[in-house]
């Protein structure tokens, strides 16, 4: 179907955006205002055109027909957009959501669903040209256009000229938001900015990505291809488990702590765990993360786009063991749910199985190896000393020391070992340590509280905070041990006393009252009529002061009630206003001329009546025969 309309539609050129052949088309066709563009192209006047992943495409399909370069809306989407960068990292869920979304929805989430936004890489970045190709295209095709690849994410170098890209100023987003960006101020004569092997082979990879048009690729299995790959290039740990920091570390140093990288600083977040993006790829990939995440870790474990897509194809047949593992590891309960299903009496019994180790019973009953040797040790069942720098002869001595109650800091630095070593003899031996008996702590109260009074008398007249500033350490004690004491012989604070009436309210409402009526009569004498209301009335006089005290300024308050106008009151000083302009002119008074100039729009009988006896009066007093009354 040909719609008509159209005159001409100019040719798709190598790897355009939509984007770009339908601003060229716009342009040639002379679609109007953007509204109006819009409604041709996408059926809907209030459409913002998408860059890199445009939306409503059926609809573009359906206006333009044979006119559109491309068969299908898949083949849009393939060859016309940045879809395919996206695709294999999506879930088959979120794709079959953002596929709907692109055909027939509207933008809402979009770049949300597909991970753009995540980690802030910055879902709209402005668009970007190369001079040398622009000008290789005006040379062959006569015309300038966006070229998809130099939109890739991250991406800020051409590959085939290996310079840099230039970026086009974007458009106002209030006023130009449906206007297409057109290639304009672009200047051969620019100095070309060579780029680093860095830049290249990201670009490289990233057009690789775009042009390989992967499937969407089963998320569990692009992470059991991720982990697998890792492991066999040894960032395993010596039980197999994967060794992600030592992976996030060896990616930095391939990749130079990305120096020069735009988005150097969102991957290298957070500063405790950097490329905590790793982990996630791996162990949640049901996670959206952006491609750019991907793109680094496909090139440090695969090295190229083609090999990550064989590789994962053989995963897609060969790795189910991996996926099992990692399965059994995703679905084995921790180890709180594990000790609930055993009972107190076979923990106890594994506990005192003296045939198995301590390493042995620890996940048997779902505790630490420390914490079983010292459940044995209290139980007085044999252990096997590891080898360590303490020994028996040590031990001895921590104990000796715990005994004479000293505090456990000097018990450490006596025995020289570290606090965390006594607490844990302590722990295993808690009987050396006898609790501090109540007649240690009698003196101390008696000593505190004796310092605490003599302190309130030498400071006699001062409040309790000055006191607590001289004697912090007794306050804080007493406080904490002897607190009924300290506040029933601690003096109440004083509380200052209240101050005397400052303000004469009789004074202030009289001249409240003269100020209001003043103005009141300010306001009446203006050139335009302004209605007189409390609130105006009120404005210079401080309203809110005014509002609170009110019922102290009964002298004001009459003021207000008589000064203030009704909108009846109102109506008619407008009425005299109009007459009193009128009869000053050489135009007659007149009852239309009274109307036009008061400018009052709602004329109630009362009002027209009071208006024309004015009037009446008026031309009688000048002896004027009025014949055209209403
Ligand atoms: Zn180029």
């Amino acid at each position: 179907m040909r719609l008509t309309g159209f005159g001409y539609a100019p040719p798709l050129l190598p790897d355009e955006l939509l984007y770009s052949w339908l601003s060229r088309f716009s342009l040639l066709n002379a679609l109007g205002t953007p509204r109006e563009c819009m409604e041709r192209l996408f059926a809907c006047r209030t459409i913002v055109p998408g860059i890199d992943l445009p939306t409503r495409l059926q609809s573009v399909q359906r206006q333009l027909g044979d006119w559109l370069p491309f068969q299908t809306v898949d083949q849009i989407l393939d060859f016309g957009t940045l879809f395919p960068y996206h695709r294999p990292f999506l879930t088959s869920h979120r794709h079959d959501t953002v596929r709907h979304a692109l055909i027939y929805g509207d933008g809402k989430g979009l770049k949300t669903q597909m991970g753009r936004v995540a980690n802030r890489f910055g879902a709209n970045p402005s668009l970007r040209f190369c001079t040398k190709c622009v000008a290789d295209s005006i040379a062959h095709y006569g015309s300038p256009y966006w070229d998809r690849r130099h939109q890739l994410p991250g991406v800020s170098c051409c590959i085939r000229h290996r310079i840099q890209l230039q970026h086009q100023p974007p458009l106002s987003q209030r006023t130009d938001r449906q206007r297409f960006v057109v290639l304009a101020n672009w200047n051969a004569a620019q100095p070309h900015i060579r780029v680093c092997e860095r830049q290249l082979r990201f670009a490289e990879l990233s057009e690789a990505l775009l042009s390989a048009a992967l499937p969407v690729i089963d998320a569990s299995q692009r992470a059991s291809t991720y982990l697998h790959a890792a492991l066999k290039l040894g960032f395993g740990t010596h039980r197999g488990r994967f060794d992600c920091s030592g992976l996030a570390d060896a990616v930095r140093q391939r990749f130079e702590d990305f120096h020069g990288f735009e988005h150097r600083e969102r991957l290298l977040t957070s500063s405790a765990h950097p490329l905590g993006w790793i982990r996630d790829l791996i162990k949640r990939p049901e996670r959206s993360v952006h491609p750019i995440c991907h793109l680094l870790l496909i090139e440090f474990l695969f090295g190229s786009i083609s090999s990550f897509a064989t590789a994962c194809s053989i995963t897609k047949n060969g790795m189910a063991a991996i996926e099992g593992v990692i399965r059994d590891q995703q679905v084995r309960p921790p180890s709180s749910t594990l000790l609930r299903t055993i009972s107190d009496t076979e923990r106890e019994a594994l506990l005192c199985d003296s045939s198995l180790s301590c390493r042995q019973v620890a996940p048997l009953i779902g505790r630490s190896v420390t914490t079983v040797v010292v459940q044995r040790r209290m139980r007085g069942i044999p252990i096997h000393e590891r080898r360590k720098s303490l020994n028996n002869a040590g031990i001895e001595k921590v104990r000796a020391e715990l005994r004479s109650g000293d505090p456990l800091p000097a018990v450490a630095m006596r025995s020289s070992v570290s606090l965390s070593t006594v607490y844990r003899i302590l722990a295993q031996y808690p009987s050396d340590r006898q609790p501090n008996s109540t007649q240690n702590s009698k003196p101390k109260v008696t000593e505190r509280r004796q310092r605490w009074l003599s302190t309130m008398s030498a400071q006699e007249h001062a409040g309790v905070n000055a006191i607590r500033a001289a004697a912090p350490a007794d306050y804080a004690w007493l406080y904490r041990h002897d607190r009924a004491w300290l506040m029933s012989n601690t003096k109440p604070i004083k509380k200052q006393p209240k101050s005397g009436l400052r303000i004469d309210w009789a004074q202030r409402d009289a001249e409240l009252s003269q100020k209001a009526m003043a103005y009141a009569a300010t306001l009446r004498t203006q050139s335009s009529p302004t209605r007189v209301t409390k609130t105006r009335l009120l404005r210079p006089l401080g309203e809110s002061m005014v509002r609170k005290n009110v019922h102290r300024l009964p002298l004001l308050e009459d003021v207000l009630e008589r000064m203030s106008e009704s909108h009846a009151d109102f109506r008619k000083r407008r009425v005299d206003h109009a007459i009193a302009m009128l009869a000053c002119s050489v135009a007659g008074l007149q009852m239309w001329r009274v109307k036009r100039l008061s400018g009052l729009r709602i004329w109630s009988d009362e009002l027209s009546n009071y208006a024309n006896k004015e009037i009446e009066r008026l031309n009688a007093q000048n002896s004027v025969c009025t014949n055209s009354l209403p």
